[in-house]
This record gives structure tokens, sequence and C-alpha cells, in this order.
């Protein structure tokens, strides 16, 4: 790998081969591009190329081959560890490959790899259809889906890889492929939860569900009755028919409409709902929850499901600072339940929040080792994310959700989904991938033996 500057005349090569943009650091653009979501990620490549189309994927991709550059691929650039840039190499921005094309007959939705969820979300409903993905719109297609993808639809319709049809895909010599079921199929295998090892993905090809109006939203309950919700949670969703989700969380209520006053800035508990089943027997499935309690804050009702899909994006826009430090989780024991209570009463800050979303229902249809998502017999995937607008809050922020995630690691499963995890070592990737990274390393071995695409949660080509 070359940390030497590229000379000049190789740059404006590079450039004028390319319909999309290059940026460089004396560009005035250049302070904005090399910015991802995370505000603690402060990397400085040396090229930014914002590709315009597969063609300047594979040049990008040759072209950091020949230099020997380190290369980053950026989708939405939301990843906590900051996965989608990197120091000295070049980065590829895929934000402008961002057509998307329904169709309403095969019910199926084919994406470019620079999407965001709230792109997906926009196309489809305007043919009442939907696919899994996440909780918060502005999340990368590209980065949620080959990690996994796991939010409010897991439970009706599995994991975004297991709704995952084929992908079009850039591998490390530049050559062009397709993989699906019948084609590529080892690779077909490895990127549904491999991450960005096996190339950069230029489309998605999804199925999609008539999912158009859900009821859904959160109902919080206060910190004095935590434990018994959480017990209440654990003991409801076991029970609960797959066409409901509810994911439980540790949150404060923000300071402002439409939140009441007297809840201003309360840490609270609770569950962030998502019913796809008939609306008119929605009020009798809610009804045990709002029982329990009852609830302090209740916005579960009837809306557009891209609507649930961007609840909270306006209260976490890009550039805040994050940390956070995660787990999968087969039982929630009472006292795994108590440390959870102890630590998400320490919120430190006003966005932090601790997250267990259920991966049960549709995503049990597979097994471990029939994609690379290796966790299909966990119950949970929690989350504990510090986050805050403030750097000077990092330690804060940072140290809560260490210690919070040292309590309860011995309490867990074992290894991380991916997607939540920062850059934490060899050890905690092939935890997470478990008896699945062997299989991966010889595929990686296959497609990458350089390992180019490294800049990932990586998986090491295995030594043939
Ligand atoms: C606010 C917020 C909410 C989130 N909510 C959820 C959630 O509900 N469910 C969930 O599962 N995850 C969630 N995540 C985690 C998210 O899935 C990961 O952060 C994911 O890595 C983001 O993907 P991205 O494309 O935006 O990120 P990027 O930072 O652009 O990329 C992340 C990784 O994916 C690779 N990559 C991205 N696109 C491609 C591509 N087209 N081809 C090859 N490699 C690619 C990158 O190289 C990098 O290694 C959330 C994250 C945030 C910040």
């Amino acid at each position: 790998m070359t940390t030497q500057p590229l000379p000049e005349t190789t740059i404006q090569q590079f450039k004028t081969s390319l319909r999309g943009q290059l940026i460089q650091p004396s560009d005035e653009e250049y302070e904005s591009a090399r910015r991802v979501y995370n505000g603690m990620i402060d990397k400085r490549p040396a090229l930014i190329a914002r590709c315009s189309n597969v063609a300047d994927v594979i040049t990008a991709i040759n072209f950091a081959c020949d230099q020997q550059l380190l290369l980053a691929v950026r989708g939405g650039g939301h990843n906590g560890g900051g996965l989608g840039t990197c120091d000295n190499g070049l980065v590829i921005d895929l934000a402008r490959l961002h057509g998307i094309r329904v169709d309403p007959t095969a019910r199926t939705v084919r994406v470019e790899g620079g999407c965001t969820w709230g792109d997906v979300d926009h196309a489809t409903h305007a043919f009442g259809l939907a696919t899994p993905s996440g909780i918060v719109s502005s999340t990368g297609v590209g980065g949620l889906t080959l990690g996994g993808g796991i939010g409010h639809l897991t439970r009706q319709c599995g994991l975004t890889i297991d709704n995952l049809l084929e992908v079009d895909i850039v591998l490390a010599d530049g050559s062009f492929v397709t993989a699906n079921a019948a084609q590529n199929a080892d690779l077909f295998w490895a990127v549904r939860g491999g991450g960005g090892n096996f190339g950069v993905v230029t489309s998605f090809l999804f199925r999609l569900h008539p999912i158009q109006t859900v009821y859904g939203g959160p109902i919080l309950w206060s910190m004095a009755q935590a434990a018994d919700a959480m017990r209440f949670y654990r003991d409801f969703i076991a029970s609960a028919s797959a066409d409901f989700n509810g994911w439980f969380a540790f949150m404060k209520v923000p300071p402002g409409p439409p939140f009441p006053e007297h809840l201003h800035a309360k840490t609270m508990c609770g569950m962030v709902c998502c019913y796809t089943g008939p609306l008119d027997k929605a009020e009798a499935l809610f009804q045990p929850l709002r029982q329990f309690g009852p609830p302090a804050l209740d916005f579960a009702g009837p809306l557009p499901y891209p609507a649930l899909q961007s609840m909270f994006d306006s209260l976490l826009p890009a550039g805040m600072q994050w940390y956070w430090r995660a787990d999968f989780v087969n039982e929630l024991s009472d006292q795994a339940i108590a440390l959870n209570v102890k630590y998400g009463a320490q919120i430190p800050t006003l966005l932090s929040q601790m997250h267990l979303y259920p991966i049960d229902g549709a995503a049990h249809r597979l097994g471990n080792g029939d994609t690379a998502f290796s966790y299909r017999d966990a119950k949970w995937a929690q989350v504990i994310v510090g986050v805050d607008p403030d750097p000077a809050n990092n330690t804060k922020i940072t140290s809560w959700s260490k210690d919070y995630w040292l309590a309860l690691h011995p309490y867990s499963a074992g290894g991380a989904y991916v997607n939540f995890m920062m850059e934490e070592g060899q050890e905690r990737v092939q935890a997470t991938y478990r008896d699945n990274y062997a299989r991966l390393a010889q595929i990686k071995a296959r497609y990458d033996p350089d390992n180019l695409f490294r800049v990932n949660q990586n998986i090491k080509p295995a030594v043939t």
C-alpha cells in the first residue's frame, strides 16, 4: 500500500476517466465530502471518487489496485466505526448511484448501490409495497443490507438479506458479475451478512411485500416500571404473532413538541412497535401493552410505513458524535434485566439510547449456515448507543456505552451484529461469524485474494 502522494498527471488521468467527480484535499468541497454520518470520525482520504455509474466504479477499483491505494467504499456513510472512509486512500462514494425501479407485477425493486432506505421507501410506498430495512431512513441500503438488516419488519418479513434476490457486484479485479441463488451462489451466500468484503455492490434486487399502512410507534413507561416492563416485553414478544414487531428501548424524551412537557428530557423505557396485520385487529393486539402500566406516553396508531421508518430522522441529523457497543442476546434473565435497568437509568445525554431488536419470527425461518449472518438462533440484537452533538461529551458517552456493554456481555450470546460494531478487532469479527467464518474466508480468497476490500469488519482471505 502506498502512502506517497500520487503524481498530479496520474490524478488528472483518473479524473478525466470518470463521469462522476474526483475530489482532492485542495478542493473546496473536500471538507464536506470527507465527512461521514458519525462526527467522531475524522479521516482524511487522499481522493474521493463520486462515481456516477458502474463504469466509474470499475475505473476506481482498477485505479486503487494499480496505485496500491487503500480503498474505502461508502454507501450511506452511516457506519458507526466510520468504515465508509479511510485515511490517505481512495474513497468510492456511491451516493450518485441512486436509481430505483419498482416492478409492481413481480413485486420486486431494483436499487442502486448508493441509495438510502428513505429513497427505497418513497419509491415502493407509491405501489403499496415495502421491503424490510432498519429504523432510520437516512441509513444506506449498501451497508445495512450487506451486514444483514434488522428493523421494524424483521419478525414479519425476515432480515433485509432474506428479501435480497440478487446483486450486481464489481470484484477486486474490476470484473462485473451478478450473484443470485443460481449464479455465483457462493458469492451470493457471502454478501448476505458478510459486509463489503467481496466487492462493490452496484445494485440490489429485493422482494417486496404488500405493506402500506401499519399500526405502530412508541409506547413508553416510567423508569420506576423498567424491570417489570422488560420482563413483560420479554414474555409478550415471545408469544406475539409474526405480524407484530416491537423493539425495547431506554431513551430520553425529546424536550419539545409533540412530547408532553412534563416528560421532557426524562429517561423512560418502552417499546417501538410495528404491526402489519389487519388494522381492525390492532387495538385488541395492543391492549395488553396499554394495560401494563398504563403508558406515560402512547404514540402508537395507524400510520404510513415510511412515516414510521423516518420517525426518528429529525432527532438524528448527520454530524453528531456516536459511540456504540453491541451483542446478540439469547436470553433476558432477571439478572440481565437488573443490569439493563441499572445502566439504562444512567443514560448520559439526551440522545443516547439502548435498543433491543427482536430477530425471531420470520428471521428464524433460515438456519445459521443458510447465509453468512450466523446468529439466526439469537433472540435479540442489542445495541448501546452513546450520542451527542457536542464532542466535549465524548468521554461521557463512550464510557457509558463501554461500561454498560462490559456489564452485560457475560449474559450475551458472544458475538455482535456487524452493523452495530465499532472497529473492535479480528477476535470480535470471528466471534460474530462463528462457524461461517471459515467458509467466508475461502470465498474471500477466491474473490478478493489480496484483501483489497478491507475497510470493513474484515474477513481475511484463507491461505490456500
Ligand atoms: C442512525 C442509525 C440508525 C441505524 N439503524 C439501523 C437499523 O435499524 N438496522 C440495522 O440493521 N442497522 C442500523 N444501523 C446500522 C447500519 O446498518 C450500519 O451503520 C451500516 O453500516 C450503514 O450502512 P451505510 O451504507 O449507510 O454505511 P457506510 O458507512 O457507507 O458503509 C458501511 C460499510 O458497508 C460497506 N458498503 C456500503 N455500501 C456498499 C456497497 N454498495 N457495496 C459494497 N460495500 C458497501 C462499506 O464499505 C462499509 O464497510 C443504523 C445506523 C445509524 C447511524
